[in-house]
């Protein structure tokens, strides 16, 4: 203490802060961003949605726009340098002393270990929401969401790419925070205020 840590932006009497994340996972179309959406008004969450962030970036023409197009139709997981990055900026462009959601990441063990190697000294994870839902739910609120979202992975085709990638690469990150004991696992089936209890029920906030 007191050395004066540069490498983040919150500071609290003067001792450096780091933020405070929960990572928020759980199979495509399981509720995450809605209720991430409760999470924001009603226990004063900041959310980013690492979804959200690269579509933003894929939107842009940078550098990465089109590699990004290409592994979300294909329901790939993007390489870990473009998503981290994407999350610092918007963490920071929030102020690094808020408490954030972050919804969708990490996906796989190499987003994991990409996140500790540039995040570990401006965050602390606290902990990690897992929404449990049947596959069938899930793609019945796909498919339902694909009405309105105009998503190119809104359809039966890219869903079930995402259902494995979800099955074989992100509940491997989600088995390694249940062996620290810090998955809040919630019954993501029923409606949004049943499903907020159920969130509620457990959440550090
Ligand atoms: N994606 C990724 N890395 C991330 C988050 C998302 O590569 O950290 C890509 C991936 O191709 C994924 C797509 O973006 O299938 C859509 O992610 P989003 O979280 O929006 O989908 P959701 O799970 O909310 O339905
Ligand atoms: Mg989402």
């Amino acid at each position: 203490m007191g050395c004066g840590n540069t490498t983040s932006t919150g500071t609290k009497d003067g001792v450096t802060e780091k933020a405070r994340v929960t990572f928020v996972l759980g199979g495509p179309g399981c509720g995450k961003g809605t209720q991430c959406s409760l999470m924001v008004e009603r226990d004063d969450f900041v959310h980013l949605s690492a979804g959200d962030l690269l579509r933003e970036e894929q939107a842009t023409d940078s550098k990465d726009s089109k590699l990004i197009k290409d592994y979300i139709k294909e329901g790939k997981i993007v390489p870990v340098e473009i998503t981290c990055n994407l999350i610092l900026k918007a963490m920071q462009k929030k102020g690094m002393s808020k408490k954030f959601l972050i919804d969708g990441f990490p996906r796989n063990e190499d987003n994991l270990q990409g996140w500790n190697k540039v995040m570990n000294k401006h965050a602390n994870v606290v902990q990690v929401v897992f929404f449990e839902l049947s596959e069938d739910i899930m793609l019945e609120r796909i498919m339902k969401r694909a009405e309105t979202s105009g998503r190119a992975d809104d359809n039966k085709e890219a869903a079930e790419k995402r259902f494995n990638t979800f099955k074989n690469e992100t509940m491997k990150v989600i088995k390694h925070f249940e062996g620290k004991k810090m998955v809040h696992k919630v019954d993501a089936t029923g409606g949004i205020e049943d499903v907020y209890e159920n969130l509620k029920d457990g959440l550090i906030v």
